[in-house]
C-alpha cells in the first residue's frame, strides 16, 4: 500500500465513528457527489494531491457553484505553502499530514461543522416563515444599514396592526388567520420593494415598515386593504397604522418604534382615522409621563406628596354630621406645581409603581387619625384608596394591619376603597383578598360602583360593607328620570344586601335632597367641600 492510501484509511477510520462519510476517488467524482448530495453535506475534506482534477482546481470549481459554494472545505496537506494558498482560496481550515491524534482531528472538524451549521441557522431564520418578511432582529439590522445608505433622507417608521385579530383566529380558525397575515405580508413586501424600505413582522399581527419619509402611508393602507378585501370584508375598518417621523429617528430606532407603536395602539374603534401620526401633543404627554416616573423616588423622599381630605357626611339624621373623610393624594411638584392624581395614578398603575405612593398615603392617613384624636379628642375614620395593583400583593392585609397598628389606630376606623373594576378583573382572587382584609378588621367600600359592569350575581358573592355610587349616576339625577330610577334601583339592591350607600360627586342642593330622600346614607362632594389639606380640614372637625 502507498503512503497516501494508508493515510486515507486512517482518516476514514477516525471519521466513520462520528460521521456519515462519502468518499470520492478524485476531484471530478467529488464534484459530482457534491452536486448531487449538497443538502446532506456539512463538510468536504479535500486532499490536494488527487488524480484527474487537482485540489486547487476543485476549490475553484466549488466556489463557482451556488449550491455547494457555502459548504466548508478542509484541506489535507503536508506542505506549509499549500496551507496558506488553500486558505486564500476559501478553504475553511487545514489538517496537516501526517495526522495528529484522532481527537484533535475530530475536534477541528467538529468546530468547522458547528460554525457552518450556526451560519445556516441564521440564514434560515432571517425571514418570517409565514409572510416572507424579515423577522424583527434582521429588521433592526437592515434598518440600520438603510440609514447608512441614505444618511441624508428623513425617515419614517410605520407600525401596522390588525384590530381584534384574535377574533378572526377564533371565528375562522388559525389557518384562515394565517392567510390574512400572509396577505398583509405580501402587500407590505410589494410596497417596500417599490418604495425601497425595510419591513418585518414583529409578532402575531404587528408589522413594521421603515423607509424614507415620503408620505407613503395612505398608499400602503390602500395596498393592504385591497389585498385583504377577498378575505376580510371590513378590511379598511380593521387595519391601523401608527406613524412616527422625526429627525431623531435613526438615532434611536427602538425608541422610534415605541413612539409609532404607542400611537398605533391608541387608535380606537371610535376614531374615523385609521392612520395616526405621533405629534407634539402626544410627545408632550409622553415626556411628562417620563418625567413623572423619573421624579417619583425623589418626590417620595422629599415628601412632595400631600394627602388631602374630603369630608363625608351622614345625611339621614336631622342635620348632616361629619362621619368620615376620604384621603386623596396630591403631588406638589417643585417645577410643575400641584399635580392631580388623575395625571399620575393611571400611569403608576400601569407600571406598577403605584404601591409606593399608596403606601405613603396609607401611613399618612393612619398617622392623621391618631393625630386628630390626640388633638381634638374625636376619631375621624378615614378611607384610603387601594389600587387594583395593590390587590395582587398577597401580603396586603398584613401590611395594612401593621400600618394601623403602628399608628395605634383601630382598623375599624380605617376604610379601604376598592374600585369596582378591580372586582371585574379577577373575581376569585379579589373575593379572597376582600375576605382577608375584612378578617384583618377593615371595612371595605366598593368604589366607583356602576362603572365596572359587575353583575348582580357577582355582588351577592362579594364581601363588602359600603357601596360607593359613582358620580356619573349622581350627575344627572335631578334632571333625568332614567338616572333617578337607576339610583332608586341601586338603593333597593343595597338594602337587600344590607350594605350602606355613599354617593360621591354631589355638587348641588337638588342632588343632595333627592339622594337623601332615596335613602342614601352618606354624601361626599363639592356640595359639602372639595378635598382640602389637613389643616383646612380641621375646620370641619371643630364645627
Ligand atoms: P376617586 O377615588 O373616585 O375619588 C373621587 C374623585 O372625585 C377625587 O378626584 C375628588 O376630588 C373628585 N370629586 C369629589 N367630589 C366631587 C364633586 O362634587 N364633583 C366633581 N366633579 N369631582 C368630585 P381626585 O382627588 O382628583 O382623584 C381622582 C382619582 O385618583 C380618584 O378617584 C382615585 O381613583 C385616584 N386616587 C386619588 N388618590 C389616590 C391614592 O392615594 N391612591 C390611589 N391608588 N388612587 C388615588
Ligand atoms: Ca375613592
Ligand atoms: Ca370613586
Amino acid at each position: 500500500m502507498e503512503d497516501e492510501e494508508i493515510n486515507r484509511l486512517i482518516l476514514s477510520n477516525i471519521l466513520e465513528k462520528e460521521f456519515d462519510v462519502l468518499t470520492a476517488a478524485n476531484g471530478q467524482e467529488a464534484l459530482e457527489i457534491a452536486r448531487r448530495e449538497y443538502n446532506r453535506l456539512s463538510l468536504i475534506l479535500l486532499d490536494l494531491l488527487m488524480p484527474v482534477m487537482d485540489g486547487y482546481t476543485f476549490l475553484e470549481e466549488v466556489k463557482k457553484e451556488p449550491g455547494i459554494k457555502g459548504i466548508p472545505v478542509i484541506v489535507l496537506t503536508s506542505e506549509r505553502e499549500a496551507e496558506v494558498q488553500s486558505l486564500n482560496m476559501g478553504a475553511a481550515d487545514f489538517i496537516a499530514k501526517p495526522y495528529d491524534a484522532p481527537e484533535i482531528i475530530l475536534a477541528r472538524i467538529a468546530r468547522v461543522i458547528q460554525l457552518y451549521e450556526d451560519k445556516n441557522i441564521i440564514t434560515a431564520t432571517q425571514y418570517d416563515a409565514l409572510t416572507g418578511l424579515y423577522n424583527k432582529e434582521f429588521f433592526l439590522k437592515y434598518a440600520t444599514l438603510f440609514d447608512q445608505y441614505y444618511p441624508d433622507d428623513e425617515k419614517e417608521i410605520m407600525v401596522i396592526n390588525v384590530n381584534r385579530f384574535h377574533v378572526i383566529n377564533a371565528m375562522e380558525g388559525r389557518e384562515y388567520g394565517d392567510k390574512v397575515l400572509a396577505a398583509i405580508g405580501k402587500s407590505i413586501k410589494e410596497h417596500v420593494t417599490e418604495s425601497m424600505g425595510v419591513a418585518c413582522r414583529y409578532n402575531a399581527d404587528i408589522f413594521y415598515v421603515y423607509g424614507k419619509n415620503e408620505g407613503h402611508e395612505e398608499k400602503l393602507m390602500q395596498t393592504i386593504c385591497d389585498a385583504l378585501k377577498p378575505l376580510l370584508e371590513d378590511a379598511d375598518e380593521r387595519i391601523r397604522i401608527g406613524v412616527y417621523s422625526g429627525m431623531d429617528i435613526g438615532v434611536d430606532l427602538s425608541r422610534s418604534l415605541d413612539h409609532a407603536m404607542l400611537v398605533c395602539n391608541g387608535i380606537s374603534d371610535k376614531y374615523h382615522r385609521k392612520i395616526v401620526y405621533y405629534n407634539a401633543q402626544i410627545q408632550e404627554k409622553e415626556h411628562l409621563e417620563e418625567k413623572l416616573m423619573h421624579d417619583l423616588d425623589r418626590a417620595l423622599s422629599e415628601k412632595q406628596f400631600k394627602v388631602f381630605y374630603q369630608p363625608k357626611y351622614a345625611v339621614q339624621g336631622d342635620k348632616p354630621t361629619l362621619s368620615s373623610a376620604e384621603a386623596l393624594v396630591r403631588w406638589m411638584h417643585p417645577e410643575l406645581g400641584m399635580i392631580s392624581p388623575g395625571k399620575f395614578i393611571p400611569l403608576f398603575e400601569q407600571n406598577g409603581m403605584i404601591g409606593k405612593v399608596d403606601r405613603f398615603v396609607w401611613k399618612e392617613a393612619a398617622r392623621q387619625i391618631a393625630d386628630w384624636r390626640k388633638r381634638f379628642g374625636v376619631t375621624i375614620p378615614l378611607s384610603v384608596n387601594v389600587s387594583r395593583v395593590d390587590v395582587l400583593n398577597e401580603e396586603l392585609a398584613g401590611e395594612l394591619r401593621t400600618i394601623v397598628d403602628e399608628a395605634g389606630v383601630d382598623a375599624k376606623n380605617y376604610y379601604l376603597e376598592l374600585t369596582e373594576s378591580a372586582y371585574v378583573d379577577d373575581q376569585s382572587h379579589i373575593v379572597t383578598m376582600a375576605q382577608k382584609l375584612r378578617e384583618a378588621g377593615f371595612s371595605i367600600e366598593m368604589d366607583d360602583f356602576g362603572t365596572g359592569y359587575s353583575s348582580l350575581n357577582m355582588l351577592t358573592s362579594l364581601p363588602f360593607d359600603v357601596l360607593k355610587l359613582d358620580m356619573v349616576f349622581v350627575r344627572n339625577i335631578h334632571n333625568d328620570s332614567k338616572a333617578y330610577r337607576l339610583v332608586e334601583f341601586v338603593m333597593d339592591v343595597a338594602r337587600f344586601l344590607g350594605v350602606k350607600v355613599i354617593a360621591e360627586g354631589v355638587e348641588y342642593l337638588e342632588q343632595y335632597e333627592i339622594l337623601k330622600k332615596l335613602g342614601c346614607d352618606v354624601i361626599q362632594g363639592y356640595y359639602f367641600s372639595k378635598p382640602v389639606c389637613a389643616e383646612e380640614f380641621e375646620r370641619f372637625i371643630k364645627e
